[in-house]
């Protein structure tokens, strides 16, 4: 028998996501379609909020996988503290959860799954890799929809709407300046850059990190960090110790700038958007 389509939005906690949720309720209807979310455990508290009234203000309640793990459990079990170029984390507690749940809807429920992405077309290479990655990866392909690129105009507010139109005010992490609302900020595939906004707008969220870091490497006793400096380990402590706390120094802000060049592009795996 044929599978009949389901839409499922990848709900990230973000303001894009959120309106192409939206969208796509409107245009398919609350019986076909999921409002998808896969959980971490440490995500800011306010993103659940934002994300609950989202939630009741489209009328569709959020599909919610979880591995039960944390990001530092998913360390410790594979005995390797995430990075900048390799996150278990997000292998293990976002993309493993969902390609079940989406294997789920096609065995069990005999639905055809179509994911929807509120990527905007800034970040075309990365709904270029997740197209390319539901071609691969399930059993059989998925198709994928990103409407911030294909569909809408490009320059409408969502922001705005979201806070003016439907009365729902922004994730608090927007206000603070970051660039993704992921995990709290302490992601681990954030550069110098992260870190340092981290510590200047969330400095207990930033220690908690850095007493992450420092358990991991007591623990299996390894000298490992989640940023490099010249190639090697260079830990939170040192960077803060070093760095951070020093920025009213001139000479510090060159040493920053350098490190800073470290970062390259390093796109979260994890938002989208
Ligand atoms: S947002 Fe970062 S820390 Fe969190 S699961 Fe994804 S890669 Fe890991």
């Amino acid at each position: 028998m044929e599978r009949k389509p389901v839409h499922v939005s990848m709900f990230s906690g973000g303001a894009s996501s959120a309106y192409v949720a939206y969208n796509m309720v409107q245009t398919h209807g609350k019986e076909n379609t999921i409002l998808f979310f896969t959980n971490t455990l440490w995500e800011d508290e306010d993103n659940y909020r934002f994300m609950d009234e989202v939630a009741e203000y489209i009328g569709l309640e959020i599909t919610e996988r979880m591995d039960g793990r944390t990001p530092e459990e998913v360390f410790y079990d594979s005995r390797f503290l995430g990075n900048s170029r390799l996150a278990k984390c997000s292998e293990e507690l976002k993309v493993y959860q969902t390609i079940v749940f989406l294997e789920e809807l096609r065995d069990v429920h005999n639905l055809e799954p179509i994911l929807y992405f509120g990527i905007g077309p800034h970040e075309k290479h990365r709904a270029d890799n997740l197209k390319d990655f539901y071609e691969h990866n399930p059993i059989e392909p998925i198709e994928t929809r990103f409407p911030m690129i294909d569909t809408f105009k490009s320059d409408f507010d969502i922001k705005s709407i979201i806070e003016n139109e439907w009365g729902i005010k922004l994730p608090r992490m927007y206000d603070l300046g970051f660039s993704h609302a992921n995990c709290a900020g302490r992601c681990v595939r954030g550069g110098y850059e992260h870190y340092k906004h981290l510590y200047q707008v969330w400095p207990h969220q930033y220690l908690k990190q850095e007493e992450m870091e420092e358990r991991f490497r007591k623990h299996f006793e390894k000298n490992v960090s989640i940023l490099k400096k010249d190639g090697k380990p260079y830990t939170l402590k040192e960077y803060r110790e070093q760095i951070l706390e020093k920025l009213n120094q001139d000479e510090k802000h060159i040493e920053l700038r350098e490190l800073v060049k470290e970062d390259g592009h390093i796109p979260c795996v994890c938002t989208f958007s």
